[in-house]
C-alpha cells in the first residue's frame, strides 16, 4: 500500500508517533504480536480507537492473532518518513539550539544535523558534536550546496519571521519552529510549532485547577 492512497486524518497522524514509540518498546521486550486489547491497556487508549487508527493502514490486525508488532512498527515508521535520512540545520545556537544540536536521539531516528547557524560572531566555530557553528552570512551558499530538508528555528521571536523568509527563499520546505511566533509561509512550506512555554502554561493551568480542587 502507499501512503498517498488515502489521506489520513490529522488526529490519527498526531497519534502515530505514540504508537510508534510503544511498538518500539514492545520490540525491545521481544514481543512479536499484540492484540488491540493488550495494546489498549498499555497505552490507555480504547481498543476500538486503536483498531480504528490502525485500520487506516490496511488492517494489519488479524482476528484472533492481533497485530504483527515488527511489521506495524516498520509500516508506521515508513508513514512517518523515518525510513529515510533527513538533513536538518539549526538556526540560533542559544541554549535551546545547542540543546537540540547535542541531542543524539534525533540522529538515531534519521534526523542528521548537518549545520548550526547563528548571527553572534562570538559563537563562530564553536563545535557542537562535530558541527562548528557557522555565521548566518554562510547560510545561502550552504543551502545551495547541501541537501537540507528541515530547519529548526531556535531564535528570538524578533528575528524569526525574517529568518523564515530567508529559509524559504533558499528552498527550505520544512520548519521546526521553536520561536514564539506564528510563521507566515507559503502553502507548500510545512511548519511544526513547538511552543515550549505554551506547553508549560497548560501544565500550569492544570496544576492550578488541581490545587483549587484540593482547597475545596
Ligand atoms: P535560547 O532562547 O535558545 O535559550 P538564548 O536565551 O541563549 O537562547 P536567544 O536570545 O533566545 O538566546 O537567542 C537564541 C540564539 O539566536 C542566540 O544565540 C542568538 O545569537 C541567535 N540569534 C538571534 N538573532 C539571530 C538571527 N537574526 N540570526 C541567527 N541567529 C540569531
Amino acid at each position: 500500500f502507499a501512503v498517498e492512497e488515502k489521506s489520513i486524518s490529522k488526529a490519527v497522524i498526531k497519534r502515530l508517533p505514540r504508537y510508534y514509540r510503544y511498538l518500539g518498546e514492545l520490540i525491545e521486550e521481544g514481543i512479536e504480536r499484540i492484540s488491540s486489547n493488550e495494546l489498549s491497556a498499555k497505552m490507555r487508549v480504547t481498543a476500538s480507537q486503536i483498531r480504528q487508527d490502525l485500520n487506516n493502514f490496511g488492517g494489519f490486525g488479524q482476528q484472533g492473532y492481533g497485530y504483527n508488532v515488527p511489521y506495524l512498527y516498520e509500516e508506521i515508521g515508513k508513514i512517518l518518513g523515518l525510513d529515510k535520512t533527513h538533513h536538518m540545520i539549526i538556526i540560533g545556537a542559544g541554549n535551546l539550539g545547542q540543546a537540540l544540536a547535542n541531542y543524539v536521539k534525533f540522529e538515531k531516528r534519521g534526523f542528521k544535523i548537518v549545520g548550526v547557524f547563528d548571527i553572534n560572531p562570538v559563537l563562530k566555530g564553536i563545535s557542537i558534536r562535530g558541527n562548528g557553528i557557522r555565521m548566518m552570512s554562510e547560510l545561502p551558499e550552504f543551502l545551495q550546496k547541501e541537501d537540507v530538508q528541515i530547519a529548526a528555528l531556535t531564535v528570538p521571536k524578533s528575528s524569526a519571521a525574517e529568518i523564515a523568509e530567508l529559509l524559504v527563499q533558499n528552498g527550505i520546505k520544512a520548519i521546526w519552529n521553536f520561536a514564539h511566533l506564528d510563521l507566515n509561509v507559503p502553502k507548500d512550506v510545512i511548519v511544526e510549532n513547538v511552543h515550549l512555554s505554551e506547553s508549560l502554561m497548560r501544565l500550569s493551568y492544570n496544576l492550578t485547577v488541581a490545587e483549587q480542587k484540593e482547597e475545596k
